[in-house]
């Protein structure tokens, strides 16, 4: 929706940095050679002295380091990474001593951002081997530059998603093109009706949407439409919603948009939702799910679609989150950017966002970006807060409101998180606001402790 500058494709991935050498461990109390030898581990000096008749280091002491200032930055290290975070040695606890005082813990002064992007590696780091598989359905004259992007946009959601949320999912991807049309129509349909839906306009995705519309760059945009059905002469068989992906024209274009990095996760998070929502074992089983619950969309009954706030604001952060694993900088840059450039001097609380549906998001393109602004910086709130875990379950515990209409959000928040929502949210207000004023929130602003 928003157009953002080209982004260089940083191809280091963010996980690598995060892995420290393991440093040979002193411990104390164990022996030592040298008397009065130092070394240092972990931040902590450690002595060789004489105890009784052996050698053996002394208690640690921590090493006095300033404390890091966190500056959102392009550079991949500014994200997050103090002692004792993901990867990285822990830090020896001393033990009580009457004659060294106790250390304090040391202090981690992360800003609300960098908390978050903890939680969202550390998922993605644990997930190596939990990954659902993806079937990517990439137009072949697509150049390397745009499908690489892709393929990774996809590749790292599936992967920081987790099989347990996501086990499976379709992408396709490409140009209005005869092979879009083709390749969605042999998809979706037996061979015997491959020719009837070529040749109708309204089976094209994206159709009467615009695309593809042109940018300097190559554009995307993207959506997933619910469970579709494949009837064949076996019955009919109920299949999840793939992710489009529509690009614009890449002819003549050397840059991406910072969607094609961030659309494939940002739809395949959608994807989830849908699983979820569905409550089925596989995918196909929770689209037959959906379908059979669901009898419309209206928010006010069927929690599951809604608010936008948060289905459109979870999928924007995920997107962007999902991104920045393989383009360090993505998310300060284009994703959720401080005092982003289309905002005028209307601003609304999560509350009032809360109230808006798809159609009035659709009717204001300034809503339409304040609810994806607003719910994304709420949901990376809440991952600080809660732990990607529970956000990722919140989700899927809003799949009782398909069946349940006196489930809300509200219900579902307090349900997943232990807190009200009319409480917490003054927290996540205070973020938005910041965030729209230009100013950087400390993880501590909104009282959330910064777990090592
Ligand atoms: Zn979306």
């Amino acid at each position: 929706m928003r157009k953002g500058v080209f982004v260089t494709l940083v191809m280091a991935l963010l996980g690598a940095l995060l892995l420290n050498p393991a440093s040979a461990a002193v411990k104390a109390g164990t022996t030592c050679t040298k008397l009065n030898q130092k070394t240092s581990s972990a931040g902590y000096t450690y002595t060789c002295i004489k105890s009784g008749k052996k050698l053996v280091w002394s208690k640690g002491v921590k090493v006095s380091t300033p404390i890091p200032t966190p500056t959102p930055s392009t550079s991949p290290t500014a994200i997050g990474d103090p002692v004792g975070s993901i990867g990285s040695n822990p830090i020896p606890l001393p033990t009580a001593s009457p004659t060294i005082s106790q250390t304090p813990a040391p202090m981690v002064n992360l800003t609300v951002r960098e908390l978050a992007l903890k939680e969202v590696k550390a998922r993605w780091d644990a997930n190596k081997n939990n990954v659902g598989s993806v079937t990517l359905y990439l137009q072949p004259d697509l150049p390397n530059f745009v499908s690489n992007a892709l393929k990774d946009s996809a590749t790292n959601a599936m992967r920081l998603y987790g099989k347990d949320f996501l086990p499976d999912a379709t992408l396709f991807a490409g140009t209005k093109s005869d092979w879009y049309t083709k390749t969605f129509c042999e998809y979706r349909y037996p061979s015997e009706m491959w020719t009837a839906c070529e040749a109708d306009s309204h089976n094209g995705p994206g159709s009467g949407s615009g695309w593809p519309q042109e940018f300097p760059q190559v554009d995307a945009y993207g959506a997933v439409y619910g469970a579709i059905t494949k009837t064949s002469t076996s019955g009919t068989e109920y299949l999840p919603s793939p992710a489009y992906i529509y690009l614009s024209s890449f002819k003549d274009k050397n840059s991406l948009s910072s969607s094609v990095y961030s659309s494939p996760a940002h739809e395949l998070f959608h994807a989830l939702q849908q699983f979820q929502f569905g409550g089925g074992d596989t995918t196909s089983q929770s689209a037959s799910n959906i379908s059979t619950k669901l009898k419309n969309v209206d928010c006010s009954n069927y929690l599951s679609q809604c608010p936008s706030l948060w289905v459109e604001g979870s999928a924007f952060y995920f997107g962007y989150a999902s991104a920045e694993m393989s383009n360090p900088g993505i998310l300060n840059n284009q994703g959720l950017p401080l005092k982003p450039n289309w905002l005028t001097s209307e601003r609304f609380t999560l509350d009032q966002v809360l109230q808006w549906n798809v159609s009035e998001m659709m009717r204001s393109p300034y809503k339409g970006n304040y609810t994806y602004l607003a719910g994304g910086l709420m949901t990376e709130a809440l991952v600080a807060a809660f732990g990607i875990q529970k956000v990722f379950e919140f989700t899927k515990n809003s799949s009782l409101g398909l069946t349940d209409t006196s489930y809300t959000f509200a219900t579902n928040f307090k349900r997943s998180f232990g807190v009200e929502w009319i409480s917490w949210s003054s927290k996540a207000d205070l973020y938005l606001q910041n965030s729209l004023d230009g100013k950087v929130t400390y993880a501590k602003d909104l009282d959330i402790p910064v777990r090592n």
